[in-house]
């Protein structure tokens, strides 16, 4: 029940003023966000790479209203791929990111952000990493796929992320699920209308086999972005029945979620990624977490109380 008024207060301004203001908030969303500069998040990704998981990083922002911002974000994208050329990682660090914060919503939105994006994408490429585009909500969906699609002529190994919950989705994977093609699936974040999603987690989760089942049987390379224990494992059992080795799919998961199962899987041979946020503009990634765990949301509410 409290999920969907978390992810309505994730789009209010009054709330985002309020939430990123209180200085008790800082210690919840270091769970999730574990740094606001690259300098503090270079560490980060040392720290999981030595153990043996890879990354995938996401400079936090969306939603975002001028052209200047979005010029920011990708500057903000290509400062920290400078940085992972020194760390010389390949594609165990790649990036992800939101086509909104690269100014998908403003006016002429679509050619803002693949011309913020494109620059990102071809640096990504010069240090032999690749770049995932984000899922946001569904209205956003028709330009990103356009977008995935252009940058692809040039840089096949572009990926990008589709959602269990909209009815599209499984029409969007048996597209997707062609050679040299990369896809996340994930369940789905954002508040959705019946009228275009699965509205009972039961019905996600259904679909979400369905979806992974085309992924798995395709030809493309499948990335399984879930912490649901149920899925990992129909996830294993279906990779194994489409013949698929080791590396030829793998898991992904969130910084600060089940991080335990990160590295149990990855020292079970698995490929591992974990999607790791960072930087000032944490409040709507920061919302969805919380909408997806009420309990994370009684910590928070804990936290503020005994201060
Ligand atoms: P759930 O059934 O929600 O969770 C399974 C278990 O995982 C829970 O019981 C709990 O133990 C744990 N868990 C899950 N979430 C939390 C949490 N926030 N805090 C604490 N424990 C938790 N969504 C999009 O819409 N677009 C995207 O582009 C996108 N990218 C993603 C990338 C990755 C790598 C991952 C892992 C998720 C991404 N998501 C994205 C979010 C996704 O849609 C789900 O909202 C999120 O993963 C929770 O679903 P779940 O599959 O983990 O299953």
């Amino acid at each position: 029940m409290l999920g969907p008024v978390i992810l309505a207060a994730s789009r209010s301004d009054r709330m985002r003023r309020l939430i990123s203001a209180a200085p008790v908030t800082k210690p919840v969303v270091d769970r999730f966000i574990p740094g606001e500069t690259v300098d503090q998040v270079v560490p980060i990704i040392r720290d999981l790479t030595g153990k043996g998981l890879e990354v995938t990083m996401d400079v936090v922002g969306e939603d975002i209203t001028t052209p200047e911002q979005s010029y920011a974000a990708r500057d903000a994208y290509l400062e920290l791929i400078e940085r992972m050329r020194e760390l010389d990682l390949g594609t165990r660090a790649e990036m992800s990111v939101k086509l909104s914060m690269f100014g998908q919503a403003l006016e002429g939105g679509h050619e803002l952000a693949l011309a913020n994006v494109r620059p990102v994408v071809e640096a990504a490429a010069a240090i032999g990493t690749t770049v995932t585009l984000d899922a946001e909500d569904h209205t956003t969906l028709d330009s990103m796929f356009a977008i995935h699609e252009e940058l692809r002529k040039d840089f096949p190994q572009t990926g990008c992320v589709i959602q269990a919950y909209l009815f599209r989705t499984e029409a969007d994977a048996r597209r997707l699920a062609e050679s040299g093609s990369r896809v996340r699936l994930v369940k789905g974040a954002y508040k959705e209308p019946a009228e275009v999603a699965y509205q009972q987690k039961a019905e996600t989760d259904k679909a979400y086999v369905r979806i992974l089942r085309i992924l798995m049987e395709g030809e493309g390379y499948p990335m399984i972005g879930s912490h649901d224990p149920r899925l990992i494992s129909i996830a294993q059992e279906l990779a194994r029945t489409a013949g698929r080795k080791l590396d030829e799919y793998e898991f992904q998961m969130l910084y600060g979620i089940r991080g335990d199962e990160h590295v149990r899987l990855a020292a079970e041979g698995h490929r591992m990624r974990v999607y790791t946020a960072y930087g000032t503009d944490w409040y709507g990634y920061f919302m969805r977490r919380l909408a997806e765990k009420p309990a994370n949301l009684l910590f928070f509410a804990r936290s503020i109380l005994t201060k």
